[in-house]
């Protein structure tokens, strides 16, 4: 027996030694390296604001009688620090629970052009800076079936971030069309545009086409990867378009049986 249970037990690691090492160890090592590239990310994401933040509160700690003006440069250039690593947390935060599917959508139908008019409206400030004008042109009787929190989240990541690299006195266009039997949301603007090598990578955590306007515009790199969680969870497609200097466009692919038509 004990014999028997020896032969059992070296066949069977030896079986379990080749699974993992043939099929299981390199998705096993890809998943580690993944996992550390993003734990040197999130750290360099939070290191540099942090440097930031200690620079300036030491200069001020160590001229306490320099002119209040100046004082107040230097907090806020903390304060701003601070904001962004708030944001980032908060980005983080929200992708480790919808990673660990703690995030239940409550669909109902909502007036999308309403929701979309009052979203815009949120953002009025940041676009009136460089006189960015925002188009809604969604007939007013639609109803579209999506839970209304995920929904207005993924409408301000889409409109700010067509805020944040859109050229100044351009405009930014929301419609819709219908096309292959899906309804499409569009997002349309003027602005910096996305080079085409960039296109299929602009979801990954962290990662920026822009990096210095991401930076300075205070962008986390983690906003298109929650806006495509959102669409996934409600089973549209998001797809975006664009060229350097042309523009971008973000399309949300919808299937017609979520959109009614009030009367
Ligand atoms: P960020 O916080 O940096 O804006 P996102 O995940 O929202 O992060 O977007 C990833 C990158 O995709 C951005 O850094 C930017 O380079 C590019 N991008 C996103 N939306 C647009 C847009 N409307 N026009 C041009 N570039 C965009």
């Amino acid at each position: 027996f004990l014999i028997i249970a020896m032969v059992i037990g070296v066949t069977l690691s030896f079986v379990g030694g080749y699974i993992l090492s043939g099929r299981t160890i390199v998705p096993i090592r890809k998943s580690i390296q993944k996992q550390q590239e993003f734990v040197a990310n999130v750290s360099h994401e939070l290191r540099t604001p942090i440097a930031v933040v200690l620079t300036n509160l030491d200069v001020v700690k160590s001229a306490p009688k320099e002119p209040v003006e100046d004082q107040m440069v230097w907090l806020d250039n903390a304060y701003d620090e601070t904001k962004r690593m708030e944001k980032v947390v908060g980005d983080l935060l929200f992708l480790a629970k919808a990673d660990a599917g703690q995030l239940n959508l409550e669909k109902e139908y909502l007036d999308l052009s309403y929701l979309i008019t009052n979203t815009s409206e949120r953002l009025m400030p940041l676009a009136a800076k460089k006189n960015i004008s925002i188009y809604n042109t969604i007939d007013e009787r639609t109803r579209l079936y999506a839970d209304k929190m995920r929904l207005t989240q993924l409408v301000i990541i889409l409109l700010d971030n067509a805020i944040k690299y859109s050229l100044e006195n351009t405009t930014i266009t929301i419609s819709t069309k219908e096309e292959r039997g899906l309804y499409q949301l569009r997002f349309k603007d003027q602005g910096v545009g996305i080079p085409v090598e960039d296109l299929d990578k602009v979801y990954e955590r962290f990662y920026r086409a822009d990096k210095a306007r991401s930076r300075e515009m205070g962008g986390t790199g983690l906003g298109l990867s929650i806006a495509k969680w959102i669409a996934d969870e409600h089973d549209w497609r998001l797809e975006i378009s664009s060229e350097a200097g042309q523009g971008t466009m973000v399309r949300l692919w919808i299937p017609r049986e979520n959109i009614r038509m009030e009367e």
